[in-house]
């Protein structure tokens, strides 16, 4: 499967001279979607995967069926404020100014293997959060899967030590 060929690069968006990444027109198609979660999951079958994280929102949309294969659970990262329960919270740095994300306290047991999900990896900011996240609550993230990565931002650099793996890169 040419994942690339189902992915819309969407030209100023959000904001002039950024080439978006729309993985919309990937998860509408029935066979593509199915092919990208199946390959993703499969990376990591013998992983011994507990949980799958995902950040908000993409991250639902691609690691809530990434979890479904493994037959693992599911735990959402958030942005600050939408989760119920009590919560502990990551700040980091943006380009301007700062952004947190949240999970609930009791999401992750010391020792759960820990398996995070995104759409895209950039700057590897995001991606760092959780990992804070999930390691402050005891979880060994075992793995770390993206459908695309931009290899030219070097977030990968930023992950050295983890074991990344993605499905297409620009
Ligand atoms: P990072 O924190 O690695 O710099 O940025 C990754 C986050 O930004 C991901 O959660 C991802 O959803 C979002 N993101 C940044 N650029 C794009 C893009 O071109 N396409 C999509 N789909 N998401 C993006």
């Amino acid at each position: 499967m040419n994942f690339k060929e189902k992915i819309r690069v969407v030209m100023d968006f959000p904001e002039p001279g950024i080439r978006f990444k729309d993985i919309t027109t990937l998860l509408k198609d029935g066979e593509a979607f199915q092919a990208a979660i199946n390959q993703l999951a499969g990376s990591f079958k013998d992983q011994q995967i507990d949980l799958v994280v995902g950040p908000e929102a993409r991250g639902f949309a691609v690691g809530a069926p990434v979890a479904y294969a493994l037959g693992a659970g599911f735990i959402p990262v958030r942005k600050p404020g939408k989760l119920p329960a009590e919560t502990i919270r990551h700040q980091y740095s943006l380009e301007y100014g700062h952004d947190a994300l949240e999970v609930h306290k009791d999401a992750i047991l010391p020792g759960q293997r820990v398996l995070i999900v995104d759409d895209l990896l950039a700057t590897g900011g995001t991606t760092l959060a959780t990992i804070a996240l999930i390691e402050e609550l005891g979880g060994e993230v075992a793995g770390i899967t993206f459908m695309i990565e931009l290899s030219y931002l070097q977030g990968r650099e930023r992950l050295a030590g983890y074991n990344v793996v993605s499905l297409v890169s620009y």
